[in-house]
């Protein structure tokens, strides 16, 4: 395969994605399952093959798109990219890994600042409750309100205005996520 043979830059995004996640992406040959997939694709400024794809490159500036990209924060860890990826490529995890090096290397897109807020939320609702039901709202939160506004960051705004009719419903009975979208909105000024 061309791909054990290939000598991977050291200093590149593909390289620290080897390292840490184990996803090789140099096995990626483009047949853009992944992309047909992927539930955000149409919302994404690269959908998950182009990621792969620049990633391939291991071209400091193509690293720095995809770090700065509004993808990897819409990346809903579906897992849809990764069952119909015939190489068995872990886009999730690796997308889960490049949201942790953009914060990390402070290059987040601008525009996704309300999600970053909202993952930080929901990986402390993980840590706190350990149950899988919240993550699936909060998951379910984010494919809707997609959906409904077209524009990710209008969302915290409108729950905390309650302009949002799903939301009450969904929370009722679950005080920690009521306190959690809270305290989001408030940090969000
Ligand atoms: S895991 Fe992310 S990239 Fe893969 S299909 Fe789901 S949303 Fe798209
Ligand atoms: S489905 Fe797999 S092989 Fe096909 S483009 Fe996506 S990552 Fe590459």
């Amino acid at each position: 395969m061309s791909h054990s043979s290939h000598q991977i830059e050291r200093n590149s995004l593909a390289f620290a994605i080897e390292k840490n996640v184990d996803v090789h992406t140099q096995k990626c040959y483009q047949c853009g399952k992944c992309s047909a997939g992927c539930p955000v694709a149409t919302e994404m400024d690269m959908p998950p093959s182009y990621v792969m794809r620049l990633l391939q490159t291991e071209n400091q500036a193509h690293d720095e798109n995809i770090l700065q990209s509004q993808s990897i924060w819409l990346c809903i860890s579906c897992e849809m990219c990764l069952s119909r990826c015939p190489m068995e490529i872990d886009i999730p995890s690796m997308m889960d890994f490049l949201r942790q090096r953009s914060i990390k290397q402070k290059m987040v897109n601008p525009k996704a600042k309300n999600i970053v807020a909202f993952h930080k939320s929901f990986l402390n609702t993980i840590k706190y409750t350990g149950r899988l039901y919240e993550l699936g709202l909060i998951i379910d939160y984010k494919r809707r309100s997609l959906n409904m506004l077209q524009d990710i960051t209008l969302a915290p705004k409108m729950i905390s205005r309650g302009k949002l009719h799903f939301i009450p419903e969904m929370i009722k009975g679950t005080p920690q996520i009521s306190g959690i979208f809270k305290k989001t909105s408030k940090k969000e000024v």
